[in-house]
């Protein structure tokens, strides 16, 4: 089921008198291609929870529609749109076993919908099959590991096959190998449903790792959407590159002049095409080539050998991280004695900001 938001807004009074209103999602338009897996990514307050309960339909939006294929949907009771929801706390009824809990939105459909027990019990059974947690139909959600916990209310949300599925934080009370695990598990299932799904996460790696597509959002307006890769490789402003990728993208005061970008004296990049002016310069951990004559130099701090890659901590005086932080293959030794590292840097790993307003200056090639 295709998903479309058409400037959908969501304005909340201020709670004191002369406050402001947030806009907690603003103009937000954009068509979810069916059975596809969305990444709704952004710092804390940046309006993901928002938009997802204006899809599901507890929050009622100020202005702008929401359409589930060819149906308005704007104005229809949570209950008739035919959404499944997950939330962080598994939010299970612990006195009910799983295959009850996982039966329980079915014991209270109307009408033509009404379903007998064994009907509603089949469909349950095939939910949890599919979650695989099908062993464990009799146990009490006190008797099960978070993950478990966390799939049973993925059968609920999945067992009356809903036209959209929404996740908003799901992995978040997970501890980090689960978290791995059942992401992996998120996607099979939702590859497995086809079913057009929306899944909210502060976790940049959880994002670019399931999506199919990603969508940043700051202070409730969209930043940039695209395939993970895409928006990692172009990102369309500082916020962007900085959101993404870890360890996080290095952030330097520059100037362009004469078509080389500069940092501190040194010409450390060919930017043809860019004209003469103050820029932000981002470099991402991967863009760095050590190179004993390369042009730009570092303070060398510490070096971290990692198994597969080094991290190269250094400093520099006209960066805005704490640290600078190069990756580079295990095989490039480092003098661990020396003061200074040098490298040269990979064109298409460097992009360059307005220093005034944020947004992106691609130079010739990019
Ligand atoms: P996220 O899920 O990205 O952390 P939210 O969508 O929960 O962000 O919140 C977005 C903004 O809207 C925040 O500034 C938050 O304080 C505000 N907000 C959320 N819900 C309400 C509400 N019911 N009343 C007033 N402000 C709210
Ligand atoms: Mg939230």
């Amino acid at each position: 089921m295709k998903v479309v938001l058409k400037n959908l807004t969501k304005r909340f009074p201020s709670r004191t008198k002369n406050g402001d209103d947030v806009i907690a999602v603003n103009n937000f338009d954009f068509e979810i291609p069916d059975g596809k897996l969305i990444g709704l990514l952004g710092p804390s307050g940046c309006g993901k929870s928002t938009t997802l309960n204006l899809i599901c339909g507890l929050e009622a939006p100020t202005s702008g529609q929401i359409f589930f294929g060819d149906d308005d949907v704007t104005r229809l009771p949570p209950e008739n749109r035919g959404v499944g929801l997950v939330f962080q706390n598994y939010a299970l009824y612990p006195h009910l076993t799983v295959l009850e809990n996982i039966m329980f939105p079915l014991q209270n459909l109307k009408g033509a919908e009404k379903m007998t027990k064994p009907a509603m019990k089949e469909k349950a059974v095939n939910a949890a099959r599919l979650v695989q947690i099908d062993s464990l139909l009799e146990r009490k959600p006190s008797e099960l590991s978070g993950g478990q916990q966390q799939c049973v209310a993925i059968a609920r949300a999945l067992v009356k096959t809903p036209r959209v599925l929404l996740m908003d934080e799901p992995l978040s009370n997970l501890d980090a190998r689960l978290r791995l695990q059942t992401r992996e598990e998120i996607r099979r299932i939702q590859q497995e449903t086809g079913v057009t799904t929306i899944f909210v996460t502060h976790d940049q790696d959880e994002a670019m790792s399931i999506s199919d597509m990603i969508v940043v959002m700051k202070d409730g307006v969209v930043q940039q959407i695209g395939a993970p890769q895409e928006v990692y490789d172009n990102p369309v402003n500082l916020f962007v590159s900085m959101f993404l990728g870890t360890p996080p993208i290095n952030v330097f005061d520059g100037n362009v002049k004469d078509g080389k970008l500069f940092i501190g004296s040194e010409a450390v990049l060919d930017v043809p095409g860019v004209k003469d002016q103050s820029v932000t310069a981002a470099i991402r951990p991967e863009g760095f080539v050590l190179d004993e004559n390369g042009p730009f130099t570092l303070n060398l701090s510490r070096v971290e050998v990692m198994g597969r890659d080094t991290s190269v901590v250094s400093t520099h005086p006209n960066t805005r991280n704490v640290t600078i932080r190069s990756i580079i293959p295990a095989r490039n030794k480092v003098d661990r004695s020396a003061k200074h590292v040098r490298f040269s840097l990979l064109w298409e790993k460097v992009f360059l900001f307005d220093a005034e307003t944020d947004l992106r200056i691609p130079f010739d090639g990019q």
